[in-house]
């Protein structure tokens, strides 16, 4: 006998109403239909399978990757008097466990993976009544997507095994080319797919390059009083990048990343959730599964790994409905070195990091929307003006470099692919130089042709050309031809550069970009 759904949404969950498409995913597996909900984080994803969990007889199994989200979501579920387990290596009441769900006592029961696909796991459950297979963080299951784990390319079977139990695979992060790959692996049909709009209104994206890294973070964190995280690379980044921010003794500024002890990273957390105007400085294991509405910034001091990553991390921002910022900051070095890492990846894989990179590449380029290019990113068709991100409110300049990338790339290639950009410049300047001299490189025909108004563009124009892989570093920090370099040489493809906005050229200082 199924419960009537809003009556298990009042009377369980407590809430008024669904949120977005909660009601047709829950409707969908209500009806026994197999679905694939793709809603970004905070949109409520796990109510998609609790309500049913409670509202159907027999328990629903939910596959997780991660046991420490496991644990938060069983609290959560229990706390709303949710009948619900899980069986994972640190949990100790397996044999109570089994016995409950054998008994039909549970209405959730969660594992990981590699349990759920064990021959043991299987006749465990072919001796209770299933009414649901829920497979959280369902992207797993894809080569193509950004966290593949091989143990969810075994659930197949299982799944198969009961075939009149529907399936509900759910995921914050797929492009285009993932969920496709998501409904072939779990066998779910193209028109199950449910999706959630994904646009966040009220964050105000905004993406810049590097250029005195501390003093921007600096500028915005003094202008932003409400808590705010920002996420650096390293871990030793995330601690020198708060004693920098904290140093004036302006802000309280903390520090969280997994190589901290336990207690210290728990106090900080526990501190920022606490805190009205804590800036923490963190790696981006950070901010996941904590419930913070009222972030006010996200800044990234440097190139996440992909979309999906940037859309889930500035995301913790403004989770409240109210303005938030999320800044993203910017060098070539680091899409130089994320195509560096490419070559120590399988083969299969490289081709999805490839397109991640320029992904990432056409959000840091554009002189359009932001906004436009996360939400195209995932599939939608939104307008091409937001009116609430940098490019939006501030057009920028843009000018034709296609020449003076012509003549950047060849100076590169006529002193022999190994110098920096400081003595390329100088040959194109046609600086007498020491090293000029020496090498001889004012006889070169590239001498000199290009002008002072011109050299100011050679700087972005460098960056432009290393964001597209027309231009490399070799292990001395020398520039190289990249692989499309070729196109922009002989003509063929134009490179339209984006100035910053005048505002921000004034007044510009030393890079340590
Ligand atoms: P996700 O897993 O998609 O990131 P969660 O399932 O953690 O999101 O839900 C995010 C927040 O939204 C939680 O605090 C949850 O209690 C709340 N929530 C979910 N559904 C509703 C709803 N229908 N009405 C109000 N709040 C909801
Ligand atoms: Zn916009």
């Amino acid at each position: 006998m199924t419960r009537d759904p809003l009556d298990v949404l009042h009377e369980t969950f407590g809430f008024s109403a669904f949120r977005g498409v909660q009601e047709q995913v829950v409707t969908r597996v209500l009806a026994r239909q197999n679905t694939l909900a793709i809603m970004p984080t905070g949109a409520g994803k796990s109510l998609c399978y609790q309500l049913p969990a409670v509202a159907l007889d027999g328990c629903c199994v939910v596959i997780s990757p991660l046991i420490a989200l496991m644990h938060d979501q069983l609290r959560a579920a229990q706390a709303l008097g949710i009948r619900a387990a899980s069986l994972t290596s640190v949990d100790a009441d397996w044999q109570e466990t089994q016995d409950r769900f054998r008994a039909g006592e549970l209405d959730l029961l969660y594992v990981a993976p590699e349990r759920a696909s064990s021959e043991g796991f299987r006749s465990l459950l072919g001796r209770a009544s299933i009414a649901l297979f829920a497979i959280d963080e369902a992207h797993c299951v894809s080569e193509w997507g950004h966290d593949f784990r091989p143990d969810y390319r075994l659930l197949r079977p299982l799944l198969d095994s009961f075939p009149d139990c529907p399936r509900l695979a759910l995921t914050a992060t797929a492009d285009a080319h993932t969920r496709e790959d998501i409904l072939k692996q779990l066998g779910i049909a193209p028109d199950g797919m449910v999706i959630a709009g994904f646009d966040r209104p009220n964050i105000r994206y905004a993406v810049h390059p590097r250029d005195g890294l501390t003093r921007q973070i600096g500028d915005l964190v003094a202008s932003n009083p409400g808590p705010g995280i920002v996420y650096a690379q390293t871990r030793a980044g995330t601690e020198k990048l708060a004693e920098q921010l904290g140093r004036d003794g302006r802000r309280q500024v903390r520090a969280y990343h997994a190589g901290m002890p336990p207690e210290e990273r728990r106090a900080n957390q526990d501190a920022f959730i606490a805190s009205e105007d804590m800036v923490m400085v963190a790696t981006v294991a950070f901010g996941m599964g904590i419930d913070k509405p009222d972030v006010r910034f996200v800044v990234h001091a440097g190139l996440p790994k992909s979309i999906e990553g940037y859309y889930q991390e500035s995301g913790r921002a403004g989770r409240d409905g109210e303005p938030a910022e999320a800044h993203l900051f910017w060098g070539a070095e680091d899409f130089i070195r994320a195509r560096m890492r490419i070559g120590e990846i399988e083969a299969e894989r490289q081709a999805g990091e490839r397109a991640r990179i320029s992904a990432l590449g056409a959000l840091v380029e554009t002189g359009g929307c932001r906004r436009a290019v996360l939400l195209r990113h995932f599939g939608e068709s939104p307008a091409d003006t937001c009116g609430n991100c940098d490019n939006c409110l501030s057009p920028p300049d843009s000018v034709d470099a296609t020449q003076t990338a012509r003549k950047l790339l060849s100076a590169v290639y006529r002193t022999g692919q190994s110098f920096g950009l400081g003595h390329v410049e100088a040959v194109l300047r046609g600086q007498n130089t020491d090293k000029v001299q020496q090498r001889g490189h004012d006889r070169l025909s590239v001498f000199g042709i290009v002008d002072g108004e011109e050299a100011l563009l050679l700087k972005p124009v460098a960056r432009a050309l290393q964001v597209r892989d027309a231009l490399a570093t070799n292990e001395h920090g020398g520039l190289m031809l990249g692989p499309e370099a070729r196109a922009i040489l002989r003509d063929e493809v134009q490179l339209p550069l984006v100035l910053p906005p005048k505002r921000a050229r004034r007044g510009r200082r030393g890079s340590d970009a």
